[in-house]
């Protein structure tokens, strides 16, 4: 376990079993030197406890990664409760949750992921103040899409010169709270859309209200459009995508896109930019952090808006160093928290 923390750049891992609420919770604190950790719950059901801390642990970077790139005072983190496979009173486990949350004083703020929803969070703020996403402060999904769609906007001025989005063809995977709500932003400013979701509801909807083509899910890859959109699934970058992929532009909500690290480099090697999935969707994580904050909503409009200067800024680095922009985009995370970490060790 430690080699495991250590290969992940963990500060901390923490476990929590509380056998009367059924409670069986991970918290994975990447680093705190930039200030309290920050990042989502999940509640979904594992295979075995090992595959439950093994996703807190890989995910927990990515968080920080986040945090840094988007200027928060913050550090990542994440956390598991593993949902059980017998009878349970959701409101009591949640409560329980809270409670191990708020054992850590603050060093980690917990939030809404996949499985939970702002009821849960209204649970959990019974017994801790270090939550956010609850039913009085809302879902962060809105805000991610908005970062999605300046991020776009800038991923299509980069190649394009201008980021006018009137007649450019997006194909977007997944049509969830994020996917949906990027699709309207995209439909509104005059971009053509293909969709594909499991869920054939989502797809009606979208093929009625916003025009959209519906395609099966696993077409999504190979129609030939401006900018392939991942708002589903994460490793969604993989080599069998990669044979696939007929666009010049890979910009989407979803986690973890690249299933490897040289998937970015092989992106870069056909022609295709890259919009590194936690620089593109941390609109929701900058809404999390700054309603915890107390900032307003306009500050917070703004600073999700930012997000599309950030990646500009990126592509042209990029451009300029003949690289990779997930790589550049990991050092600068990278030297941002070694910074951090350097000066609270002083
Ligand atoms: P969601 O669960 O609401 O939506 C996911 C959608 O993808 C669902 O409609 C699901 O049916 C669909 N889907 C699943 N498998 C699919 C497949 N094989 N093909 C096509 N569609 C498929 O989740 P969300 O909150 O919209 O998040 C979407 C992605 O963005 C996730 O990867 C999430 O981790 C990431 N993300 C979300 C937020 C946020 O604020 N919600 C923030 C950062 C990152």
């Amino acid at each position: 376990m430690f080699e495991q923390m250590e290969n992940a750049g963990l500060e901390r891992l923490h476990l929590a079993c509380d056998p009367e609420s059924g409670l069986r919770a991970i918290i994975a604190i990447h680093s705190t030197a930039r200030g309290p950790a920050i990042g989502g719950c999940r509640f979904i059901t594992y295979q075995s406890e090992a595959d439950a801390i093994t996703d807190a642990t890989r995910l927990a970077r990515g968080m920080s990664y986040k945090a840094a790139l988007a200027g928060l005072p913050h550090g990542g983190a994440k956390a598991v409760v593993i949902k059980p496979d017998h009878n349970f009173d959701r409101h009591a486990l949640m409560k329980s949750f809270g409670r191990f949350v708020q054992d850590l004083a603050g060093k980690y703020i917990t939030a809404m992921d996949s499985g939970t929803q702002t009821s849960d969070m209204d649970s959990i703020s019974q017994t801790t103040k270090w939550v956010t996403c609850t039913s009085q402060t809302g879902d962060p999904s809105p805000y991610t899409a908005l970062g999605v769609f300046e991020g776009i906007k800038a991923s299509v001025k980069h190649i394009h010169g201008s980021d006018d989005l009137h007649g450019i063809h997006v194909s977007l995977q997944g049509l969830g709270h994020v996917g949906y709500a990027v699709a309207e932003l995209l439909y509104k400013s005059g971009a053509h859309l293909t969709v594909s979701d499991i869920d054939n509801a989502k797809v009606l909807k979208a093929v009625n209200e916003l025009g959209a083509k519906a395609i099966a899910p696993d077409r999504i890859y190979g129609v030939e459009a401006d900018v392939f959109c991942p708002c589903g699934l994460g490793a969604i970058i993989n080599d069998h995508s990669l044979q696939q992929l007929h666009c010049r532009i890979v910009a989407g909500s979803a986690n973890n896109q690249l299933e490897r690290e040289e998937h970015g480099e092989l992106l870069r090697r056909r022609g295709i930019l890259y919009a590194p999935d936690y620089l593109i969707n941390a609109g929701g994580l900058i809404f999390v952090a700054m309603q915890h904050a107390g900032q307003s909503d306009a500050a917070i409009n703004s600073k999700v808006r930012q997000i599309g200067t950030s990646l500009g800024q990126l592509y042209q680095q990029a451009d300029q160093e003949d690289r990779c922009t997930h790589r550049i985009a990991n050092e600068r995370a990278e030297t941002i928290i070694a910074r951090a970490a350097l000066h609270s060790a002083a």
